[in-house]
């Protein structure tokens, strides 16, 4: 295996604790980022590793009914698992032997949505160049060391993606397997939220480079544009809402009723799975009229109803809510008032919860100079009405997208849970504030919401693994699967903070341990 970018992270992590550290941690200080937490390191010891692992002496958390069985053995051979049952001495086979000492064991987390190439930062800022590099193969190292072995990226700049995934597969970069989508389509050329002009001509600039994270083009040109974007992608991912989600954006463009079939047949043709974002029933209805294969984010805008839902339950569609941006968006001291309306004794609960997160974050979780950002992004919404800000181009969400999600959206889920619809978990990583490697922080969300522990992880391992099409190839732990696991001293059924504590990350069978 090549050398791990890990090991310069740790020399860096070295020098960080010597005399210019003190700086950076000053500055830290101010905002509650001091202190850092373990990251991992692959097991490349340069040491020929013996044909097969055998983890010995594990719990095994089933899933979804919780239960745990003590006793229990893994073998892993050529990165799959070969044997998933009570422990056997396998006496005389030559194999690393690892013994969990009544470790728990759960199935390698999914994130089923989020965004690889996205820094989570609020700001378009050429200042934060150096950082967003930085943390975009952060990113990756974030999620894996979060016992995230797989993702399906949503979207940003997909040739970067593919070079960064490339580093992954060769054992340069650590980080989780990804499902790759093409540069979102959209009518204006951006995600309806932000489009090319809403950006600074030098971050414009630097998509040449990068690849633009979403595509303009006449509905005539759709073939072209499809073969163009989609050749490379494993799936074909658009955006179906007729709302922005940027506080004070007076409107957004969208396909016309001709144009989303043509894309739909595209997708079909090239036999690629189509993902359309809707937070909307607008969006959600219009998805339904097509071969949708999952609806992204959470429908919060009203109650859906039984012909909706129940053309869902037929068309077999699955549902990725990402409820954590209800948690870090869900704003109640704005300088634009919330209509009472809006606000649920729900809402109190998240943002005391979202408080004591931000002062918990360190430089472990993401790069200073962006998390600044967010700060002072959280800072200007208290001074400006939403209309001025998006004037003065501080392009920031809208509390009145994301609050119903714990109202409506929370109702809506839980009957789409009730009425059997395949529900997955995705964290949305990426977006402002919203940073990779926090997959327990959705979890812990999910179950505020209403779903029980066991259900939530389900939620992240089966039928994650369903919508990344891989239900094959991972979510248990079966022979025969990916040796994709997960081991924590304390049963995650019972406490899903549990997470916060994994002591080993297995991806195809390649070991990682915490340093
Ligand atoms: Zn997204």
């Amino acid at each position: 295996m090549a050398k791990s970018p890990f090991i310069n992270r740790l020399s860096r992590r070295d020098f960080l604790k010597s005399t210019s550290a003190a700086a950076i941690a000053g500055s830290m200080a101010a905002t509650g980022c001091a202190g850092r937490k373990p990251v991992i390191i692959p097991d490349a010891t340069g040491e020929p590793l013996p044909p097969r692992t055998l983890f010995g002496n594990g719990r095994l958390v089933s899933l979804p009914d919780g239960r745990v069985t003590p006793g229990w053995s893994l073998l892993i051979e050529d990165g799959r698992i070969v044997y998933a049952g009570p422990d056997k001495p396998f006496s005389g086979m030559e194999a690393r032997r690892i013994d969990l000492a009544g470790e728990y064991l759960l199935p390698g987390l999914m994130d089923a949505h989020c965004h690889m190439t996205l820094p989570s930062a609020a700001s378009f800022s050429p200042l934060l160049g150096p950082a967003t590099w930085r943390q975009l193969r952060r990113n990756f190292e974030n999620q894996l060391a979060s016992g995230v072995t797989r993702v399906r990226d949503m979207g940003a700049m997909p040739p970067l993606l593919h070079t960064l995934v490339r580093e992954v597969e060769k054992g340069e970069l650590a980080g989780p397997d990804v499902i790759t989508c093409n540069a979102i389509f959209n009518v204006d050329g951006g995600h309806p939220d932000i489009t090319p002009s809403d950006v600074s001509w030098l971050a414009a600039m630097g998509s040449l480079f990068t690849g633009a994270p979403t595509v303009a083009f006449k509905e005539e040109e759709l073939a072209s544009a499809f073969e163009a974007n989609c050749r490379n992608a494993d799936f074909v991912k658009i955006t179906l809402d007729n709302t922005s989600l940027i506080a004070g954006k007076p409107s957004i463009n969208r396909y016309s009723d001709d144009a989303l079939p043509a894309i739909f047949r595209l997708a079909d043709a090239a036999g690629k799975p189509v993902a359309g974002h809707a937070m909307r029933r607008f969006g959600v209805r219009r998805a339904l009229a097509y071969p949708i294969h999952s609806l992204e984010h959470t429908v919060s805008d009203g109650p859906l109803d039984e012909t909706t839902l129940q053309k869902m339950v037929d068309k077999k569609v699955s549902v990725v809510p990402t409820t954590i941006l209800a948690n870090l968006y869900t704003l109640l001291d704005l300088a634009e008032p919330i209509p009472k309306g809006l606000l649920s004794r729900r809402a109190y609960l998240e943002a005391p919860i979202r408080e004591a997160y931000l002062a918990s974050v360190t430089e472990a979780d993401v790069e200073p100079a962006i998390h600044h950002t967010n700060l002072a992004m959280l800072e200007t919404m208290q001074k400006y009405p939403f209309s001025e800000l998006y004037t003065r181009g501080d392009y920031t969400f809208n509390p009145h997208q994301y609050l119903p999600i714990l109202t409506h959206g929370r109702q809506n889920l839980m009957r789409m849970k009730e009425a059997g619809i395949r529900i997955g978990c995705g964290t949305d990583a990426g977006v402002p504030l919203n940073y990779h490697g926090t997959i327990v922080r959705e979890l812990q969300c999910m179950a505020r919401l209403g779903f029980t522990n066991a259900e939530a992880l389900t939620c992240a391992t089966l039928n994650n693994a369903h919508i990344l099409g891989m239900e094959n190839e991972a979510g248990t732990l079966a022979p025969g699967k990916r040796a994709d696991v997960i081991t924590m001293a304390k049963n995650p059924v019972k406490d899903l903070a549990a997470l916060n504590d994994l002591t080993l990350i297995v991806k195809n069978g390649t070991v990682y341990e915490k340093t």
